[in-house]
């Protein structure tokens, strides 16, 4: 559709890279120290397309936490075992509020409006710790090899401050639970979710990761059906609907791209038949998505002409 040449392409990212140092609005996620220590000036850029090339700048190389971004894993391999009653415990409607927020959840009898916003993926881990014996190290298998490389780690430094800075994670969870919506134990659950938030992934890792979004499913370097077409649909749909929390209508608005953010910085937007955006600069805007890294990904879209719609 809207592809252009590799040399064209690599000329393009990388001007939007160069002149996105002068947008670095916002402030660095602060409600966990190992996340406010981070350097915040630096940032990277990376695009992987499905005829395998990666395109890659800037601290490309540099593993950060992935935060929201592991929401859509989580999705995936819930969605993998769930089949379609997962639709019975979590709806997908925008939810119009943070992504933290407690109200809708207890109006909504503990059924989160949708897998993109905490509730919703404290849910989804709840799925995958009674349907998994060590769930862990299968979200850790999954995305080590959608990734294509085996030293992803969650970090151990970032987990332990979730743990123990996670009152409003704790309190969606016991609300759930109050209403019949967690299986497991509320710990376990939680713990499952703390852990995925705080794997740790470059730039690079993470569009290559999530290929498969932008090709029906299935890994273009691999050939590996991952999830079936419609799954895929439904996700990007989710991507597009949710994912960039409270800013996603703006987000479609201006961009038109299926897209995750994450409070460590990280962006990802899915160009159906095309590749994967990856866009890390932790300094986030008010809604909790990065400032630079909404800049790059919304240039790229308008200047490769990638919007959806
Ligand atoms: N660990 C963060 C939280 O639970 C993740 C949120 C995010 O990236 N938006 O609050």
């Amino acid at each position: 559709n809207q592809v252009s040449a590799p040399a064209d392409i690599e000329a393009t990212l990388a001007a939007i890279y160069q002149a996105a140092k002068d947008y670095d609005g916002g402030a660095v996620a602060d409600y966990i120290p190992a996340l406010a220590a981070i350097d915040a000036n630096q940032y990277a850029l990376s695009v992987a397309t499905l005829d395998g090339r990666c395109y890659a700048f800037g601290a490309h190389e540099t593993p950060f936490s992935i935060q929201s971004i592991s929401k859509i894993f989580g999705l995936v391999m819930a969605m993998e075992r769930l089949g379609d009653d997962l639709w019975q415990r979590v709806r997908m409607e925008p939810s119009g509020q943070a992504f933290n927020s407690i109200v809708q959840l207890e109006w909504e009898q503990g059924i989160p409006r949708n897998p993109m916003i905490n509730a919703g993926a404290i849910l989804v881990s709840d799925v995958l710790v009674s349907h998994y014996s060590t769930s862990k190290s299968a979200v850790l298998n999954m995305v080590r090899r959608l990734a294509h490389n085996d030293h992803i780690c969650s970090d151990e430094q970032v987990y332990l401050s979730e743990l123990e800075h996670g009152s409003r994670n704790s309190a969606l969870a016991y609300l759930m639970k109050s209403f019949g919506n967690i299986e497991s134990d509320v710990s376990e659950a939680l713990d499952h979710y703390f852990w995925q938030c705080s794997l740790a992934m470059t730039s690079s890792d993470l569009a290559r990761s999530l290929t498969f979004l932008a090709n029906g499913g299935v890994d273009p370097l691999s050939g590996q059906q991952l999830c079936s077409k419609r799954d895929t649909q439904r996700i990007n749909a989710l991507l597009g609907t949710s994912g960039m929390y409270d800013q996603s209508g703006q987000f479609a608005f201006e961009v038109g791209l299926p897209a995750k953010s994450g409070v460590g910085g990280g962006i990802v937007a899915i160009v159906p038949s095309f590749g994967v955006i990856c866009a890390w600069s932790p300094r986030l805007n008010s809604f909790g998505n990065s400032s630079r890294g909404m800049w790059m990904v919304r240039e790229i879209a308008s200047k490769l002409g990638l919007s959806v719609y």
